[in-house]
């Protein structure tokens, strides 16, 4: 970027076969950066997010959409293109059937519900795809001169993957790797849905710190970066969240407390987000800190489902 560039200038990425549809404000939440991917024989189209409602007309003819997982904000362009194939990673894809079955992904509970499921049909345009179609892990979509390959990378959610763009440039092999919802931000990995994992998150994450590219994307925020360098700091930045939050918990149960008050202390969310969502998120997220440090012998289960550090 140039030194006059403002902060504010419209994010571009576009190489090779790959062009990212930047969202507004960078893709911040509740809106995303979805990716094209333009091959000899096909377009695909990699998340499609809210912004491009804006103006569907702009977008080039699309042959496939794939999901790297399924969350509202990843489907809310989904419905603009109901007889375009699309695929998701198998333990995801009943997300797409229903939408009681997506409201099981997330398992909030009142009096979160009834709110939230207005909200992924009103604000995020869910409709049920029962015809989408189920990839695994490692699963190649060959578009013709360009590959992406799906890595199963689940804490997220079951079924999240990371998706490789690999295509030959004058020889060279070039290789785009977007990740999702490994999301690369300070705020740290969301694991607070009933179909997350921390564990599995984890092991995710030392996974996707091996993989070698030429650029790394997100779907929020962090946008497009260059070089494993660039993506190493940023991945120990967003992964340094996990072992923050475990010391804030191990901190608070200095004194015992129960799995309310962890959650409206907020080790996630800070008190000031007003996240609708946020005790369900706390109570899902800290509960499974929680239970690894009794496992570890570093917390103890009191009487009145309070904790305290041993
Ligand atoms: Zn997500």
């Amino acid at each position: 970027m140039s030194r006059g560039s403002s902060e504010d200038a419209e994010p571009q990425f576009e190489r090779g076969p790959v062009r990212v549809l930047f969202g507004e404000r960078k893709g911040a939440y509740p809106d995303g950066n979805s990716i094209l991917v333009t091959g000899e024989q096909e377009t695909l189209l990699i998340d499609p997010a809210l912004g491009l409602r804006r103006d569907p007309a702009a977008l080039p003819e699309i042959h496939r959409i794939l999901l790297s997982h399924c969350h509202e904000d990843h489907t809310a362009g989904l419905s603009l293109f109901p007889e375009i194939p699309v695929h998701v990673h198998e333990l995801d894809r009943p997300g797409l059937d229903s939408l009681d079955d997506m409201m099981a992904i997330y398992a909030y509970g009142e009096p979160i519900d009834v709110p939230f499921r207005r909200a992924l049909v009103e604000n995020f345009h869910y409709a049920p795809r029962p015809d989408a179609q189920a990839y695994a892990d490692g699963a190649v979509f060959d578009l013709g001169g360009v590959r992406v390959r799906a890595h199963h990378t689940p804490g997220h959610t079951r079924g999240h993957c990371c998706l490789m763009v690999e295509w030959s440039e004058a020889g060279t092999k070039r290789r785009l790797l977007y990740l999702g919802d490994i999301e690369l931000t300070g705020f740290g990995p969301y694991y607070g849905d009933a179909w997350s994992d921390l564990e599995d998150f984890e092991q995710s994450l030392r996974w996707v710190r091996d993989i070698e590219a030429d650029w790394y994307a997100t779907f929020h925020h962090i946008g497009v970066l260059e070089g494993r360098d660039a993506f190493l700091e940023r991945l120990d930045i967003f992964e340094a969240a996990i072992a923050r939050r475990e010391g804030n918990l191990l901190e608070f149960l200095a004194e015992p407390h129960n799995i309310e008050e962890v959650a409206e202390h907020r080790f996630v969310y800070r008190p000031k987000d007003d996240v609708p969502f946020a005790p369900a998120v706390e109570r899902r997220s800290m509960q499974q800190h929680i239970d690894r440090l009794i496992k570890a012998g570093r917390l103890r289960a009191l009487d009145e489902g309070r904790y305290q550090i041993t």
